[in-house]
């Protein structure tokens, strides 16, 4: 619940201020008196009458009204008597906490555009950014929690920011690009990076193991790296070094890793790459399950979509990259190098079954551009080209930075995944807006469709879980994983985070090859008391940082 906030946090009373100015749009002296006298004690900011009502935990709805004041739930009940200022008639919809996204990159456009309308139109209230080891500070100094909370306050977003410290940012900024041990030094300062993080609001720590530098970590580094997790009792969330051939031997990693730490486990974006693996769900699972017999505290998140979104780098092997782009770039010149590069690109080709099934999704070279939303395979060969020398080609001249799409897993498994009880939904995808800056390339439409996709494909079609059950592993769920306490439910005192939309037509609409577009069925979005979206129009930026809430041993 509220509490007390930890320093340098905006604290309730400045945000009840600035609502209040916003909502008067009058100097705040000339309408403080006459607006307290004429509100009176019973009345509420918002009121959202008639609505089908989850609280987030799983159960049964109710139809009840629910009010908001001062940025947080008022009254819940039949028929409030007291009116709001403002009042949303929800008869027919259905009212959810606002939704939280586990694993989200959707920061990474909000300096150019803060509105994240592709993940605010989603009903989503919160995103956990800072996943797969990279987040936007170290720990180091100068580019802390603090220095990035300041930074992100100052933009304003419209959809609240909680963060992960990302550990291949931290060995970056400790060891560099270079694959090889820390010294104890240096896994010194790394723990102490990851430590202040943790002490400042950092709400886990990730990883992303096929990504260069983080890959070049060893089991034992990361059990170090992960042990402050400890004592908070927040999630090592891993982006795992395989997903299709060795993937049962990752989930063992991550595992081995979460019980060295003693920390608990949340395996990001859980899937099975390429036809031959996806059999092995079952086994993915019963790993997970033995886990938690065993004590681990192991949970994972899934997006709904039969593609994954990745750096065209990923194709190749992680040993080309030691050492940065400049290096893989001189690797793959060397004869003898590159045909070794060559063999085992393909042979990950051939596990996704081919270069048809390698999409685009963005250059930077404007040339390239044609590209773009295109397959790979038929790409190259309009062009006559060999599609392996086509996609070195598209890194050669775009400095090696190239986003692709993968099609590669079962959508029975997806099925599955959102169904199973360890199981909550993630978006893993970016922010972005159908007009602006942020409008460029091919995006993964996960980006704008994820939350309703669940509920329109997944729930609603083709029935692999119930309404009530979607909502609790896109709210409360995730939420608690990363302790953040007043998110992700209905419930006298909890922050004013809701979605209020319509279950019987609620549905993405941004596909493969239009990722521009808004999902249907969602009416209004209101983040921390204030409406955000509502009836299509984007009106606040009413977001926030959010710093976990541990209860174990966090000073705030
Ligand atoms: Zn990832």
């Amino acid at each position: 619940m509220s509490g007390p906030r930890p320093k340098g946090g905006s604290t309730r009373r400045d945000f009840l201020a600035h609502g209040v100015l916003a909502a008067c749009a009058v100097p705040v002296l000339g309408a403080m008196g006459p607006f307290v006298h004429v509100r009176g004690r019973q009345e509420h900011d918002l009121v959202i009458r008639g609505g089908t009502v989850y609280d987030g935990l799983g159960g049964a709805a109710r139809d009840i009204d629910v009010a908001i004041r001062d940025g947080r739930v008022s009254a819940m009940g039949a028929r409030l008597a007291a009116r709001g200022r403002d009042e949303i008639d929800a008869k027919g919809m259905v009212v959810s906490p606002g939704f939280v996204d586990i694993h989200s990159h959707g920061d990474g456009n909000l300096r150019e555009d803060p509105r994240a309308e592709s993940v605010i139109r989603q009903g989503i209230t919160t995103i956990v950014v800072g996943a797969d080891g990279g987040s936007r500070f170290s720990g180091a100094s100068g580019a802390s929690f603090s220095d990035w909370e300041r930074d992100l306050t100052t933009i304003a977003p419209s959809v609240n920011v909680a963060s992960m410290i990302g550990l291949g940012s931290v060995r970056g900024a400790v060891v560099g690009e270079a694959d090889r041990r820390a010294t104890p030094d240096e896994l010194a300062r790394m723990v102490a990076m990851v430590e202040r993080a943790l002490s400042e609001g950092a709400c886990g720590a990730s990883t992303g193991l096929e990504y260069t530098p983080g890959a070049f970590a060893t089991v034992d580094e990361l059990v170090a790296l992960c042990r402050p997790l400890r004592a908070r009792q927040l999630p090592y969330a891993t982006h795992m070094r395989n997903e299709d051939d060795q993937l049962l031997e990752a989930i063992d990693e991550s595992i081995a890793v979460a019980r060295g730490a003693q920390c608990p486990l949340q395996v990001s974006h859980l899937k099975q790459q390429g036809t031959r693996n996806w059999p092995k769900l079952n086994d993915s699972l019963a790993r997970l399950r033995d886990a938690r017999a065993a004590g681990i505290d192991a949970w994972f998140d899934v997006y709904p979509y039969e593609a994954y979104q990745t750096g065209l780098t990923n194709l190749f092997p992680v040993w080309a990259r030691d050492g940065g782009d400049a290096a893989f770039l001189k690797r793959l010149d060397d004869p003898a190098t590159a045909a070794r590069i060559r063999r085992e690109s393909l042979g990950k080709v051939d596990v996704i079954g081919g270069w048809d099934n390698v999409q685009i999704a963005r250059v930077s070279n404007a040339a390239d551009r044609d590209a773009e939303g295109k397959r790979l395979g038929a790409w190259a060969r309009a062009r006559g080209e060999d599609p392996y020398d086509a996609a070195v080609g598209l890194l050669r001249r775009n400095d090696v930075d190239v986003g692709m799409l993968g099609f590669a897993m079962s959508e029975e498994n997806i099925d599955k995944l959102l169904a199973h009880q360890y199981g909550m939904v993630c978006s893993d995808g970016g922010g972005f807006a159908i007009d602006g800056p942020t409008r460029r390339g091919s995006p993964h439409p996960r980006g704008a469709g994820t939350m309703p996709r669940v509920l329109g494909r997944f729930v609603r079609e083709r029935k692999a879980l119930s309404l009530a059950d979607a909502l609790h592993k896109m709210t409360a769920r995730p939420a608690d994983r990363v302790h953040l306490r007043d998110r992700g439910r209905l419930a006298m005192g909890m922050a004013g985070d809701v979605v209020v939309f319509d279950a019987t037509t609620v549905a993405d609409r941004a596909n493969f090859s239009n990722p521009f577009q808004y999902p249907v069925g969602i009416g209004t979005v209101i983040v921390n008391g204030v409406v955000a979206v509502r009836d299509g129009q984007h009106l606040a930026n009413p977001g926030r940082v959010l710093r976990a809430r541990s209860s174990a041993s966090n000073p705030s």
